[in-house]
């Protein structure tokens, strides 16, 4: 069978940018040589903070803004096409800063810096901890942000909710993985040894992966993985609201459970959740929680794909031959999809993108080389 466009890679990337191109009614191939959506986008928390998350005034930061305001009306459409529902709450987000160390210091300083350029005003300052908190903590001395309206996704449910609506528009899901790449002038042929697809154009978004596949078209970026581990435990607190402790620990409530993380180890391939884990989340959840004790009901980990400037791949590798890249999305991945995902289809539909993404040009510096 013949496709207007085959995508590599499974994860929020690509089943969004899927998403958007089979409601263009586009005959899209998702290639993916691992379950659907079970690697780094499966991972992750599920956090959606506007007031945290991507710091800076830049491109990024605004296109990261623009994709949280569209987040639960993406959502609603994701949810209407699918005939299943996603986990999405509004219940706010406590920023804790013990003010007896100078980085925790400086970490508040950075983020009250953020919200005056902002003009932000949906939010309150306190010097206490809330009070379903204070029976459990160890902090006496704290600044504490709340933000009433941040959000969480369950981005498990989101991404099963992707594959039924890709499958119910006709998406075809092939899983393997392509080991040779041919390009003619107006199509590409993807094979793997007992098959070959056909199709006018490409998106790579495999994620901290997607080297397996530009390595077939002669090409490299600088592209690592970055490990995340997390755990789960019972819900303490009870409330629904997000915790962050001064960027050492996050709680994010998940049905009455918390997911806890998360660690960042720079160029670890290795998806087990080990010691080092275990040590670190349990180590800050003593540190600011000591009576809670850290027994996890589920254990995690996974890769975020991270580039050498830390911004994000999004634009042609080659526009002539159809060939986009949609990656190094880091730690925003899914905060970002939804905006990333109508930047993409735009571009491969020749339409002017809602953002610019001058800024994330694959052949920016810092971008793709030929192989060596
Ligand atoms: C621990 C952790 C916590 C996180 N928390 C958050 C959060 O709270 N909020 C937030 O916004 N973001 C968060 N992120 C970041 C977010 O998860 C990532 O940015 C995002 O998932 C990246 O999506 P992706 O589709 O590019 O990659 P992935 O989800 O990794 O998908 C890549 C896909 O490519 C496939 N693939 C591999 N090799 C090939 C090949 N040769 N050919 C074709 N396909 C291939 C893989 O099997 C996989 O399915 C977190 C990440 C981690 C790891």
């Amino acid at each position: 069978m013949k496709y207007d466009l085959a995508v590599l890679g499974g994860g929020i990337m690509g089943l969004s940018c899927a998403f958007e191109e089979a409601m263009r009614g586009k005959r899209v191939v998702v290639i993916d040589p691992n379950p659907i959506g079970h690697k780094a986008s499966w991972a992750a928390a599920g956090i959606l903070v506007a007031r945290a998350g991507v710091i800076g005034n830049s491109p990024l930061r605004e296109m990261y803004l623009r994709s949280l305001y569209g987040y639960s009306d993406w959502l609603a459409r994701i949810e209407l096409e699918s005939g299943r529902s996603v986990s999405f709450e509004r219940s706010g987000d406590y920023q804790i800063f013990p003010l007896d160390n100078r980085e925790s210091l400086q970490a508040f300083k950075l983020q009250e810096k953020q919200l005056i350029r902002e003009k932000a005003s949906d939010f309150s300052i306190s010097s206490e901890l809330p009070s379903f908190l204070r029976p459990h903590a160890s902090i006496q001395n704290a600044k504490v942000f709340h933000f009433p309206n941040e959000a969480s996704v369950n981005n498990r449910l989101l991404l099963e909710a992707l594959e039924t609506a890709l499958r119910q528009r006709g998406v075809d899901f092939l899983n393997a993985k392509p080991i040779s790449w041919s390009v003619t002038k107006d199509e590409s042929v993807l094979s793997g040894e007992v098959w070959n697809v056909q199709t006018r154009q490409v998106l790579i978004a495999a994620g901290a992966w997607c080297n397996d596949v530009l390595a077939l078209l002669g090409l490299a970026v600088p592209l690592i993985p970055v490990k995340g581990q997390l755990a789960m435990l019972p819900n303490f607190h009870v409330q629904k609201s997000m915790i962050h402790c001064a960027e050492k620990i996050y709680l994010v409530p998940r049905g009455d459970q918390l997911v806890c993380g998360a660690t960042t180890e720079s160029g670890k391939w290795n998806e087990d959740f080990d010691d080092e884990g275990d040590t670190y989340l349990q180590n800050r959840l003593q540190a600011f929680f000591p009576n809670v004790k850290p027994v996890w009901s589920e254990t995690w980990s996974g890769l975020r794909p991270r580039t050498a400037d830390r911004l994000p791949l999004m634009g042609w590798v080659n526009e002539k031959a159809g060939i986009a890249l949609c990656t190094g999305h880091y730690k925003s991945g899914i905060s970002l999809a939804p905006m990333a995902a109508r930047c993409m289809s735009a571009l491969l539909n020749g339409e002017k993108t809602p953002a610019k993404l001058d800024a994330f040009s694959p052949w920016r510096r810092n971008g793709l080389t030929t192989a060596g």
